[in-house]
């Protein structure tokens, strides 16, 4: 955020407005604002809480329980996690698509991108892996990984250099024959010209910030952020989660129900029970969207998702671009056995390009680069395989103890004196408690996530349909 440099930079947008109801009809935007448009798909919701967070023209903005989720995990103690370095990689989760996002024009991710180090015993001793992220502090042979590199960007962004056309509602469309100002305006009722006026814009890195914020709570965002100046906050009713149940996770859980209304106070569980609650924070945008199909009631995500999902492929950089954008993974970092998301392959091979005399000199004398793309130099290349030092963990926090997660997902170490501050701080007559041991599978995870997004109630409401019998039997 220190960069003054890229904060000065703007990027224009011109807007169609409709003079009459005050609304913007629909933008017309080139590639960089498509492409950052792109990249909120590509967002972890941990890196989304920060981000929503922050200052800027419409303040901070809170959707469900991520917040409280963000900060539950932000206030926990560093020696519940299974290594010191957990707590930080939840509260500033990779984004598996940074290599993309890297390379935008406004990119508004602030995680500190992954630098990678190279083993400088590699060439006199051919290391099987030779190429490690930052934080490991020696190759497999035993030498200190000394060497920082970075990855050469292989990509330009995410879609074409054309133009786009972009709805209040944020579904973007390449213009083509099929998309046409006249068409559009028809498809609107729009009779005569006369009542719409045309705006440019010049977009800062604080209004992408903004059109964020928009884009998960409102209906309108375009409206809402160049009109408005404020976001319309829209909320929607909780439709039942129709993710298919898978059998590999089965996980027992403990519920403190109040009986008079069904509001479940707490949850105790294992460490499987934390570990899926704080994995949210790892998915992708794009990721839940794609799972929570048809049934995400986040702003206008899902529509921007559907969008991008019908655009040609040819109007992408490549068709991995597009893969990034509508199957987006988990980073790899988060490659845990009960994962309820696709993970990013756990090995990745760069090509490691050197210039001039032999490899060994060219890396005394850090003139080399790293990269996934097969550059046109074919001669002075090595192929390296990038080591996942983070293998596949077992989850975030330690096990042989049992975790309590409040209604809005503030998880922490259970005790018998905590939980019977929580039944305090609610004010309720110990009459009117109930217990209940559910079983939790995939779909009862997904149930849970879509209820934090757009409720502060995300067990009682992600867990409604095992709840009913409760009442009956009160
Ligand atoms: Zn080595």
């Amino acid at each position: 955020m220190a960069d003054n440099k890229s904060e000065e930079q703007v990027m224009s947008l011109k807007l169609l407005v409709n003079k009459e109801t005050n609304k913007v009809l629909f933008a017309e935007a080139e590639k960089h604002f498509v492409d950052t448009l792109c990249s909120f798909l590509t967002l972890p919701l941990g890196t989304i809480a920060r981000l929503l967070q922050k200052e800027s023209i419409i303040g901070p903005v809170t959707i469900g329980c991520l917040n409280s989720l963000y900060q539950g995990v932000a206030n926990l103690n560093n020696s519940y996690f299974l290594y010191e370095t957990i707590k930080e990689m939840l509260l500033q989760p990779k984004n598996s698509s940074e290599d993309y996002c890297n390379t935008l024009k406004f990119n508004i991710d602030d995680t500190e991108p992954t630098k990678y180090c190279i083993c400088t015993e590699f060439v006199h001793i051919g290391c099987e892996f030779s190429l490690y992220t930052s934080n490991t502090k020696s190759c497999n042979c035993g030498s200190p990984l000394t060497l920082q590199v970075l990855p050469k960007p292989y990509c330009d962004g995410f879609v074409t250099n054309t133009t786009f056309v972009i709805t209040d509602n944020i579904v973007v469309m390449p213009h083509s024959m099929h998309v046409t100002g006249y068409g559009l305006l028809k498809n609107y009722g729009i009779k005569s010209t006369s009542s719409l006026k045309q705006m440019t814009v010049n977009v800062t890195k604080e209004q992408v910030l903004d059109l964020l914020k928009c884009s998960l709570i409102s209906k309108s965002p375009l409206t809402d952020m160049f009109l408005r100046k404020k976001p319309t906050l829209e909320r929607s009713c909780i439709f039942s989660c129709n993710v298919q149940n898978s059998s590999n996770i089965e996980i027992n859980v403990k519920l403190v129900i109040r009986k008079s209304d069904g509001k479940v106070l707490y949850a105790q569980g294992d460490e499987y029970f934390a570990n899926l609650l704080l994995c949210f924070l790892t998915f992708p945008l794009g990721g839940v969207v794609s799972k929570l199909r048809g049934d995400c009631s986040l702003g206008s995500i899902e529509r921007l998702y559907n969008s991008i999902v019908d655009i040609d492929e040819t109007y992408f950089v490549s068709t991995e671009a597009k893969k990034r954008l509508v199957d987006p993974v988990v980073a790899r970092q988060f490659n845990f056995s009960k994962q309820i998301l696709p993970t990013q392959k756990s090995y990745v091979d760069y090509y490691c390009y050197y210039h001039g005399e032999n490899f060994e000199q060219s890396i005394t004398h850090n003139k080399f680069f790293i990269s996934h793309e097969v550059w046109s130099n074919k001669r002075n290349r090595r192929e390296l395989v990038l080591r996942n030092n983070s293998k596949t963990h077992k989850g975030y926090v330690k096990g042989l103890k049992i975790y309590v997660a409040t209604d809005d997902l503030i998880i922490s170490q259970s005790s018998p004196i905590t939980s019977l501050n929580l039944i305090d701080c609610s004010g309720t007559p110990l009459g009117d408690l109930k217990e209940k041991v559910v079983t939790i599978g995939v779909k009862e995870c997904f149930s849970i996530l879509k209820a934090a997004l757009t409720s502060t109630s995300a067990l009682t409401n992600g867990l409604a349909h095992l709840l009913t019998e409760v009442k009956e039997e009160k």
